[in-house]
């Protein structure tokens, strides 16, 4: 039987999420508030706009009578007597180009305002998220909240106030003109355009409908070549090549359905509309020739109304595209609005301080149990107790999984725990200021430091952003860095990252260790500090923390068995629970899991070199 080669993508969903939240009006109108006059003052320019533009057409009314009396008179007066109307119809014209520029640079004004507003109110509320918030969420979707969703919002706030303030008038202006011309055509006309726009609009969202269900069928057909060509050692190594294709061009044959038929949708649309559009010009011009011929009505008048009714043509074109536009844009605000107003858990500020001359650094784990939120069923810690006192170091050994960083971030109250007490100097984390916890207290030091795109001053500065030059330096030196940070082309000003310098694992170790030093923590969390170096930057960056362990709390989640010998306690995690713990010649007499875990790391070293 042949094996399957599962097109998992082919199930799509969207994952937008959101769909369901609401848009935030109250929260909207504040951010107005301050944008007030320069709204009112675009809202006034659009709706003058909108009534220069009503008086337009009976303006060219007046042209078209003083152009059709002139067969019968003398051509010299041609200049004359067109001269007023033209002049007027001139002012008339600049008056609203006039007035459509400062709707449109005041509304993009407010609109911009509003859209950064919201971006910095989004991003601070991003980064106060609880860290839960991000195990859920992934980073391409929190940015395209802060991009694509903003920029959709502002663009539809724009387009509403502009376009739909200036279609509502005119509609409802040339209505009036018209009625003033001919109330017979205009009943003629209110009957007639709202239907063809009726009729037009339906057409349009079954074809929108039509154009999303073949945009996902391309998407579709995308993403079947896409997982073929990615995993393309498994297509041939089950030599599937013939089957992909076929399931390939299955999906492309009805993607190419779907367009054609897309297209003759388009196509018929448009080419219905024009037919309609036309029709009612000619239909006006025929009702009109007649009212004309009985003295209705004049030439000028018709040509008015032919103006005019062109106009409500459009403005309703308009309201129609812009409601589509509206839903749009208020769901893309309430997708903003969502995590604006998504309060995290765990507080950023507030709670109580440990002043520095009274803390110990005495951590203490009561009975921690704690489930990961996104994996509520599964538990991570149970019933953990550890102490680890004042100056002392502790390390935590055991195989992976078994819950060591996770103390490590439950320290940090990166997560809140289930049930327990994790305490600092006897004072429940819960109590504690969790900006003066990790900005003070604790030095983290990670497995993979991340440094930022600055320079390598202000990377060691980002541990207390107060520190002086002199002090990053003193940390630096500490961490066993000055040297080589001095040896970088620019010293301390180096930038680092993408188009800055590389620099080695080990140097980035250090440099991270500096940064955590310059808080002078009481606390200090090693996570795997040293598990990804060769064993060469491994002994430089081991005799770093050795500098700076001294006289401080430190909690190591170890790899390797080997750099924490010297620990005052081991504790040996596994399943969530300390098993053991003690002194490395304890444990090792005791030959229990530690001794084992230290003879399984032997065997895998004696492997290696056997292998060399
Ligand atoms: P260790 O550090 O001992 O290797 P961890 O503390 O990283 O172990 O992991 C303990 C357990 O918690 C593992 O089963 C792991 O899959 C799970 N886990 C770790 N981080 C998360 C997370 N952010 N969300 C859900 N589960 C997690």
């Amino acid at each position: 039987c042949a094996p399957k080669v599962k097109h998992s993508r082919l199930v799509k969903d969207d994952g937008g999420g959101g769909s369901n939240t609401k848009f935030d009006w109250k929260q909207f109108f504040q951010m107005l508030v301050p944008e007030m006059w320069y709204l009112l003052a675009a809202v006034i320019a659009a709706v003058a706009a909108a009534l220069v533009n009503i008086k337009i057409p009976l303006l060219l009314g007046d042209m078209v009578n003083v152009v059709s009396n002139m067969t019968k008179e003398a051509t010299t007066d041609f200049i004359n007597n067109l001269r007023i109307p033209a002049i007027k119809l001139m002012m008339f014209y600049s008056l609203q180009g006039l007035l459509t520029f400062i709707y449109i640079s005041l509304l993009s004004t407010v609109g911009e305002n509003v859209a950064a507003q919201m971006r910095i109110k989004l991003f601070d509320s991003l980064l106060r998220q609880d860290v839960e918030f991000f195990d859920t969420h992934k980073t391409g979707e929190l940015v395209d909240r802060l991009t694509s969703d903003i920029q959709d919002f502002k663009s539809s706030f724009k387009l509403c106030i502009s376009q739909g303030l200036r279609a509502v008038t005119q509609t409802i202006g040339c209505v009036f003109t018209l009625y003033a011309i001919s109330p017979k055509l205009t009943v003629l006309m209110v009957t007639v355009i709202p239907a063809v726009i009726g009729v037009g609009t339906m057409m349009g969202s079954g074809l929108r409908a039509l154009s999303k269900a073949a945009q996902d069928q391309v998407a579709k057909s995308t993403a079947v070549a896409d997982e073929a060509l990615g995993n393309v050692r498994t297509v041939r190594a089950f030599a599937m090549e013939t089957k992909e294709n076929e399931i390939f061009s299955q999906q492309v044959e009805l993607s190419k359905k779907m367009n054609i038929n897309l297209g003759l949708g388009i196509g018929a649309f448009q080419g219905l509309s024009n037919v309609a559009l036309n029709g009612i010009v000619l239909g006006t011009l025929f009702a009109g020739g007649y009212l004309m011929s009985g003295g209705e009505i004049t030439a000028g008048d018709l040509m008015s109304f032919l103006v005019a009714s062109q106009t409500i043509e459009r403005s309703l074109a308009q309201m129609s595209f812009l409601f589509g536009n509206v839903v749009k844009g208020m769901s893309a605000g309430a997708r903003a609005f969502e995590f604006i107003n998504n309060e995290p858990k765990i507080p950023i500020k507030g709670g109580k301080i440990i002043p520095y001359y009274a803390m110990y650094g005495d951590v203490e784990f009561e009975h921690v149990n704690f489930s990961y939120p996104t994996r509520a069923g599964q538990k991570v810690l149970k019933d953990f107790s550890l102490k680890v006192p004042r100056g002392t170091v502790v390390a935590l050994v055991g195989l992976s999984g078994g819950g060591k960083s996770t103390v490590a971030a439950l320290l940090e109250r990166f997560y809140d725990i289930d049930e327990g007490k994790i305490s600092i100097d006897g004072v429940s984390l819960k109590e504690l200021d969790p900006t003066w916890l990790r900005g003070k207290a604790i030095g983290f030091i990670n497995q993979e430091p991340v440094l930022f795109a600055t320079s390598v001053m202000e990377n060691i500065r980002y541990g207390r952003p107060d520190a002086t030059d002199v002090e990053v330096i003193e940390a630096a030196s500490m961490a066993n860095a000055d040297g080589f940070i001095r040896s970088f082309p620019e010293g301390y000003d180096t930038v680092l990252g993408e188009r800055g310098v590389t620099v080695s694992g080990g140097q980035k170790q250090r440099i991270a260790i500096a940064r955590a030093l310059i808080k002078n923590p009481s606390i200090l969390v090693l996570d795997e500090a040293t598990s990804a170096l060769d064993a060469e930057s491994e002994q430089i960056v081991q005799a770093a923390l050795d500098n700076v362990v001294k006289g401080r709390t430190v909690l190591i989640i170890a790899h390797r068995l080997s750099t924490i010998r010297d620990a005052d306690i081991i504790a040996v995690v596994s399943n969530g629970q300390i098993v053991e713990q003690g002194s490395h010649d304890e444990l090792r007499k005791k030959k229990g899991l530690y001794w084992e875990l230290i003879r399984k790391q032997e065997l895998e070293e004696e492997i290696q070199t056997h292998q060399w």
